[in-house]
C-alpha cells in the first residue's frame, strides 16, 4: 500500500500543465494566445483564474469579484451571509437570493441522488470534529450520537427563495460551493467577451472554451494522493474536473488518521477504501457534489452512480494505489506514476 502524502495547503490536487503565451511578454492586445492571470484566497483555498484574448483583464476582474461575492453568499461564518442567517433563523424562513436557492436545490436533490451521501446538514458533526476550525478532536461515540439527530437533509424546506431549517439544525455548502463559483465564474468570464479560460479553485479545475488558443486541449494534472505532484493526466475539452480527496485535510491521534469527509451514516470520516475520486463532466456544481458523493460511497457505490447517471465521467484512487476510470476518459487518461489502471464499460 502506498503512503498517504502530507497535506501540502498551497499545492492544489490539480494544475494546469501546459500553458502558451506570457502575459508579462510584450505583444498584440489582440493576440488570442496571450494570457493573464488573477489570484485570490476564498472559500479557504487559493483560486486562480487564467484568462487568453483581448479582454482577458475585465474577465479575470469580473470573475474573481464573482466568487468574492458568492462567498459572502455562502460562507458559514459570516455572520453577514445568507447561509448564517439560515442556520441561525431558529426555526423561521429566511428569503435567500436565487443563486443560494438554485445551489441548495441542486445539494437537495443530490442528497437524494446519491443514496444520502452528500450531506449539507452535517455542519454540527464537522465541527465537532474540528475541521472547521482546524482544532482537531475525536469526539466520542455518545456526542456524535447526539450530534446526529440534529441533521437530516429531509428537514431542509426549500420553498421557492425561502429556506426553513429547524432551530437545531445548521448546514454548510462547502461540498459544493467552489464547483457552483467557478460555473458563476465562467459566466462572468463570458459576459466580458472572454472564450477560453482555466479555473484552478483549489484544485478544482475548470475551463472554458472546448480548447486553448492554439487549438489544443486541456492538459490537467491528477493530484498523487500517495506524493508530490500528479499521478495521470487527462485531456478535456470544456467542463469540469473536480477532486474529492482525503489528503486535502486530515489529522492524526494516536495513530490514528482522520479524514474530513464524513460518511453521513456514521458521523465519522468515510472509510470507503477510496483516497480520491474525481468527476469529470460539464458543470462545476455537479461535479463537486459528485466528488464528494463519489468519495464516501466507494467503489461499489460510484460505479452503480455512473452506471445510473450516464452524463459524467471519474477517475477513482483506491487505497491500494489502484486507479479505476471510466470508458469515456479512457483515450485521453495517462498515469504518470507506475499504478494499476482498471476501466469501467458500460
Ligand atoms: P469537497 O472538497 O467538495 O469534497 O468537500 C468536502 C467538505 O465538505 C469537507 O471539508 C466538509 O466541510 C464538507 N463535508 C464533509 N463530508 C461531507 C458530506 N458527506 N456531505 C457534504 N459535505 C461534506
Ligand atoms: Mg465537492
Amino acid at each position: 500500500m502506498r503512503k498517504l502524502s502530507p497535506v501540502l495547503p498551497v499545492l492544489v490536487c490539480l494544475t494546469m500543465l501546459s500553458s502558451c503565451g506570457d502575459s508579462k511578454a510584450a505583444s498584440p492586445a489582440s493576440d488570442p494566445n496571450e494570457k493573464s492571470s488573477g489570484s485570490l484566497f476564498a472559500m479557504d483555498t487559493y483560486i486562480t483564474v487564467t484568462a487568453y484574448g483581448e479582454n482577458r483583464d475585465a474577465g479575470i476582474k469580473a470573475a474573481t469579484d464573482e466568487i468574492s461575492r458568492l462567498e459572502k453568499l455562502w460562507s458559514v461564518t459570516d455572520t453577514a451571509s445568507e447561509i448564517y442567517a439560515v442556520d441561525h433563523a431558529d426555526g423561521s424562513g429566511t428569503a435567500v437570493s436565487p443563486e443560494t436557492a438554485d445551489l441548495l436545490s441542486l445539494a437537495i436533490d443530490m442528497h437524494g441522488k446519491t443514496s444520502g451521501a452528500l450531506d449539507i446538514s452535517l455542519y454540527p458533526v464537522l465541527c465537532a470534529w474540528g475541521f472547521t476550525t482546524g482544532e482537531y478532536r475525536v469526539p466520542d461515540d455518545s456526542e456524535i450520537d447526539e450530534l446526529m439527530t440534529h441533521t437530516g437533509v429531509d428537514r431542509i424546506a426549500l420553498d421557492g427563495s425561502t429556506v426553513t431549517i429547524p432551530a437545531d439544525m445548521e448546514i454548510d455548502l462547502g461540498a459544493v460551493a467552489k464547483g457552483c463559483s467557478g460555473d458563476m465564474a465562467v459566466e462572468a468570464l463570458k459576459a466580458q467577451g472572454v472564450s477560453c479560460a482555466l479555473l484552478d479553485l483549489g484544485g478544482n479545475i475548470q475551463t472554458l472554451g472546448e480548447t486553448k488558443p492554439d487549438g489544443t486541449k486541456w492538459k490537467i494534472g491528477i493530484r498523487d494522493p500517495f506524493g508530490d505532484g500528479s499521478a495521470a493526466t487527462l485531456e478535456t475539452g470544456e467542463g469540469a474536473v473536480i477532486t474529492s480527496g482525503g489528503y486535502e485535510r486530515y489529522f492524526e491521534q494516536d495513530g490514528v488518521i482522520y479524514k474530513h469527509i464524513l460518511d453521513p451514516k456514521t458521523g465519522r470520516p468515510a472509510e470507503s477504501g477510496l483516497v480520491s475520486a474525481t468527476a469529470i463532466g460539464k458543470e462545476g456544481r455537479y461535479c463537486d457534489a459528485l466528488s464528494t458523493s463519489l468519495y464516501v460511497l466507494g467503489e461499489e457505490g460510484a460505479e452503480k452512480l455512473w452506471r445510473e447517471s450516464g452524463d459524467f465521467d471519474m477517475v477513482l484512487i483506491s487505497e491500494s494505489g489502484e486507479f479505476i476510470i471510466t470508458e469515456g476518459i479512457e483515450d485521453s487518461f495517462e498515469l504518470t506514476v507506475p499504478a494499476e489502471l482498471r476501466v469501467l464499460h458500460r
